[in-house]
């Protein structure tokens, strides 16, 4: 994509919604560090609905350690991986009063040398709470980047190393949560919905997906159910009655 278009795109999106921010529940950056780690493989949704209790008693983590690894796993057992995310949550608190006076660090070597905190983590951490221009590639920012040709890659690095190079400094602190919330909801991951999309025009993705009321995909669907239907079976032939000899 040209750097005209990359503007223009990130324009539209800032548009839109000029305040992205993450739809993770957290209270301090403690919390938000602890929503972040449950949230691997995970929705934002199903991590909400297990923090919300969880973080009205737990909001520090001399709280968590005190809490324990079996009373974590209580109130994250609806997560997916929870045993090894409450052992990760426990250890990196214990790590995080041991170094760093209790307090989240601000540096990507300090995050990721935290249990469970990797790159992704480390990235979101920096730009919710510190303001750093970083941007943390999920799924949905791998498929964004690579289906519009924004910023294409064979993996999560390269996708956001593309990032960082054509994204605009006056987007970069947001650049996340646009690209994050438009893969969510607009450009999905089987059937984005380009009909709606305000960047449409500079996108690169050809077969764009007509809305659904069109007569277009009327007729797609038309298609599809007739590709289902089973083929008719020829009648069956009569058996001819030979006469007996
Ligand atoms: S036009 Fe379609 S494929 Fe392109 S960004 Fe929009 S929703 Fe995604």
């Amino acid at each position: 994509m040209k750097p005209a278009a990359v503007h223009e795109f990130y324009r539209r999106l800032s548009d839109v919604n000029p305040e992205p921010s993450t739809e993770l529940k957290y209270v301090n950056a403690y919390t938000l560090l602890v929503a972040v780690v449950l949230s691997a493989q995970a929705t934002d949704v199903g991590v909400n609905k297990a923090t919300g209790p969880l973080f009205k008693v737990v909001d520090t983590p001399e709280k968590m350690v005190k809490l324990g690894e079996m009373g974590l796993r209580d109130y994250i057992k609806t997560i997916g991986l929870f045993n090894a995310k409450a052992k990760n949550v426990i250890a990196l608190s214990e790590l995080l009063i041991a170094n760093h006076g209790s307090e989240v660090p601000q540096t990507r070597e300090e995050l990721e040398a935290l249990p469970g905190v990797g790159r992704k983590t480390a990235n979101v951490v920096l730009n919710v709470i510190f303001g750093h221009h970083t941007i943390a590639v999920d799924t949905h920012i791998f498929r964004v980047g690579n289906r519009t040709g924004l910023a294409p890659g064979k993996n999560p690095l390269e996708v956001e190393l593309r990032l960082e190079k054509v994204t605009p400094p006056e987007f970069k602190q947001h650049a996340h949560h646009w690209l994050i919330l438009h893969g969510r909801y607009i450009c999905k991951a089987r059937s984005p919905d380009c009909w709606r999309c305000v960047v449409a025009e500079l996108c690169a993705f050809k077969p764009k997906t007509p809305a659904p009321d069109s007569a277009e995909s009327q007729k797609a669907k038309a298609q599809k159910k007739a590709a289902k239907k089973p083929a008719k079976k020829p009648p069956a032939r009569k058996k001819s009655k030979r006469r007996a000899a």
